[in-house]
C-alpha cells in the first residue's frame, strides 16, 4: 500500500476492460501502439514518487499506514500546504510539458475536496459521507489513476436530460437494488479513460431541475467493471516517431466517450443519488472549484511556461529576437505566464480557512482567472507560434532521420538557422509544428478552450459570483458627489 511504481501502474491497466477504437476492441492497451507510449508518460510520474531526490517533494506519509502516498491527496491545513501542493503538480506537469492535463493530480484533487467536505455528503446518508471518505484513501493508499466522465451525449442542447427522444441518453439510474444502482447510458468526454483505473461520474453543468431526478447521481466505478465501454477517437500519436513528433509520440491523452450498459455500481461507490438539488450543489459547495483549479493553473502555467520558452527559441533560430515587433510579441506572452502565475500566487495568499472542516482553500476568485483567461490566453499563443513560424513551420523534412541520407549535407546548408544547425532548428521546428499544426496541436488548443467546461459560462458566473459591491459603490458615491 502506498505509491505505485510505473510498472505496477501499467499492470493494473491488464484487466480486461472494454475499450474500443473504430472497429477494433483493444485486447491489451497496455501494448496497443494508440496507447503505449502514453502510458508510460504517465508510468514516468509514478516512478518519479520513487526517485530518492524526488520523493519527499512528491509525497507525505500516509496518515493511515505512515507510507509515502501521493501529495495531491494531501487535504490543505496551513498555505505551506498549498504552496507542497503546488510544487508537487508543477514537477508532474513540467515532466509532461503541460500536455497530460489529466495526470492522476487532477481526480486526486477533486476527490481530496470532496473528502475534505464529506459533511456534505451526509446530507444524503451518514453512510454517504462515509463513502466519500472511504472512497478517497482507497485511491490514495493504491496510488490510482482516475478520470472523469460529467458531460451529456452532444445530440440536442436545447432539451434537457429528461427531455430527450431516449429517456437513457443521458446516463441515469434504471434501479435500485439491494446491491447498488443500475445505470444506463453516455458520458462525455472522458481523457484518459483507456488508462483509468476507475471514472468518477456526475453530471456538467450541475443543473438538474426536479423532472432529472433520475440523472442526479454520483459515483465512482473501475474501467474495467462489466458493461462499461471505452469508445476512443482517432489517436494523435505518432508510435515511435519521438524525434519528428516530439510531444504527440509520447503524450497523446486519449478522449473518449463512456456508455455504460446496464452496469451495477455497488453501493459503497455511490456517493449521492436521486437528490437533483443535492448532486446539483455538490460543484460549488464542497470546494472542489478551489483545488481543482489550483490543479489545472499550475499545469496550465508550466504549459504556457513551454511555450513561451519555444516561442524565444524559434525568435533567435530565425535571428529576429531583437526586432521591435517580434519583442512585442514575446512581451505579450511573457505577461500570459506572469498572469497565470500570479493568479495562483494571489490565491495562496488569499487562502482561507473554511471554519466548517478547518481545510485551508486557495481562494477562489483570482483562480477562476485562470478559467477565463486560458481559453483565450492559448489560442493566441498559438498564433504567435503560427506568426513566428511562417514558412520555416512547413519546411521541416518528412523525418529528421534525413540528415543521415545522401541529401544531409544539402539540408545542413538551407535548413540551418541564424547560429543554430540544420538538425537543432528542424527539431524546434517540428516541436513547434507538433504543438500548433498536427491533429495533437488542434486538439490541445481545442483542449485549452473548453477542458474546464464553456468558457462563455465560466466568464458569466466569474462576473455573478464577483465580489463587485465594492466597485458599485464607489461609482455611486462618486455620482452622488458630483451631483452634490
Ligand atoms: C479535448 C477535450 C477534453 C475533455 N476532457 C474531459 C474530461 O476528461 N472529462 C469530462 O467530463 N469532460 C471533458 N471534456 C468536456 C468539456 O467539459 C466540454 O467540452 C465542455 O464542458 C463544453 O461542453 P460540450 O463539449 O458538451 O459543448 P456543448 O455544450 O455541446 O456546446 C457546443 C456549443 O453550443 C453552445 N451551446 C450549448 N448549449 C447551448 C444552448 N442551450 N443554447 C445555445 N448555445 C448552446 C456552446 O456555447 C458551444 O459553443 C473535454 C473536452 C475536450 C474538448
Amino acid at each position: 500500500m502506498g505509491i505505485r511504481t510505473g510498472a505496477e501502474f501499467i499492470q493494473g491497466l491488464r484487466d480486461n476492460r472494454e475499450v474500443w477504437l473504430g472497429n477494433e476492441r483493444v485486447k491489451d492497451v497496455t501494448t496497443h501502439p494508440a496507447f503505449r507510449a502514453s502510458i508510460e508518460s504517465l508510468a514516468h510520474l509514478y516512478d518519479m514518487q520513487h526517485d530518492p531526490t524526488l520523493q519527499s517533494q512528491l509525497t507525505y506519509p500516509s496518515p493511515t499506514t505512515g507510507n509515502p502516498v501521493g501529495l495531491s491527496f494531501l487535504i490543505p491545513h496551513s498555505r505551506e500546504d498549498l504552496v507542497r501542493r503546488r510544487q508537487m503538480i508543477k514537477l508532474w506537469a513540467d515532466a509532461t510539458c503541460g500536455m497530460m492535463g489529466r495526470s492522476a493530480d487532477f481526480l486526486n484533487s477533486m476527490i481530496t475536496a470532496w473528502a475534505a467536505k464529506k459533511e456534505y455528503f451526509a446530507q444524503q446518508s451518514p453512510e454517504c459521507a462515509d463513502r466519500v471518505w472511504r472512497y478517497y484513501e482507497h485511491c490514495r493508499e493504491h496510488d490510482l489513476f482516475l478520470t472523469h466522465a460529467l458531460i451529456d451525449p452532444q445530440v440536442d442542447r436545447t432539451k434537457n436530460r429528461a427531455e430527450q427522444d431516449d429517456p437513457y441518453l443521458c446516463l441515469g439510474i434504471v434501479k435500485e437494488t439491494t446491491q447498488g444502482l443500475i445505470v444506463r447510458g453516455g458520458k462525455m468526454l472522458a481523457t484518459a479513460a483507456p488508462f483509468a483505473d476507475d471514472i468518477y461520474v456526475w453530471p456538467f453543468p450541475p443543473t438538474l431541475t426536479e423532472a432529472e431526478t433520475r440523472y442526479a447521481l454520483t459515483f465512482s466505478i473501475p474501467v474495467a467493471t462489466p458493461g462499461v465501454k471505452v469508445l476512443c477517437r482517432e489517436p494523435f500519436n505518432h508510435p515511435g516517431q519521438y524525434a519528428d513528433h516530439p510531444l504527440s509520440a509520447r503524450f497523446d491523452e486519449m478522449d473518449a466517450v463512456v456508455v455504460f450498459d446496464d452496469v451495477l455500481v455497488p453501493w459503497d461507490r455511490v456517493f449521492l443519488h436521486g437528490n437533483p438539488r443535492l448532486v446539483a450543489g455538490a460543484y460549488p459547495m464542497t470546494r472542489v472549484r478551489e483545488l481543482t483549479a489550483h490543479q489545472t493553473n499550475t499545469r496550465l502555467l508550466s504549459k504556457i511556461e513551454f511555450v513561451y520558452g519555444v516561442l524565444c527559441a524559434m525568435a533567435e533560430a530565425i535571428g529576429v529576437q531583437n526586432t521591435p515587433p517580434v519583442q512585442e510579441m514575446l512581451g505579450e506572452a511573457a505577461s500570459y505566464v506572469e498572469i497565470i502565475k500570479s493568479a495562483l500566487l494571489a490565491a495562496e495568499m488569499q487562502a482561507i480557512v473554511d471554519p466548517s472542516n478547518g481545510v485551508t482553500y486557495p481562494a477562489l476568485q483570482p483562480l477562476q482567472v485562470g478559467r477565463v483567461w486560458g481559453p483565450r490566453i492559448y489560442p493566441r499563443l498559438m498564433e504567435m507560434v503560427r506568426r513566428l513560424g511562417a514558412s520555416g513551420l512547413m519546411q521541416p523534412p518528412a523525418t529528421l532521420a534525413a540528415f543521415d541520407s545522401p541529401i544531409g549535407d544539402t539540408l545542413r546548408k538551407y535548413y540551418r538557422g541564424a547560429k543554430v544547425s540544420a538538425e537543432d532548428k528542424q527539431s524546434l521546428f517540428k516541436l513547434a509544428w507538433d504543438l500548433v499544426g498536427t491533429d495533437f496541436g488542434s486538439r490541445h488548443t481545442l483542449y485549452e478552450f473548453y477542458y474546464a467546461g464553456d468558457p462563455s459560462m465560466i466568464s458569466a458566473g466569474f462576473h455573478r459570483e464577483f465580489d463587485k459591491q465594492g466597485c458599485i459603490d464607489r461609482v455611486r458615491e462618486f455620482l452622488a458627489k458630483t451631483a452634490a
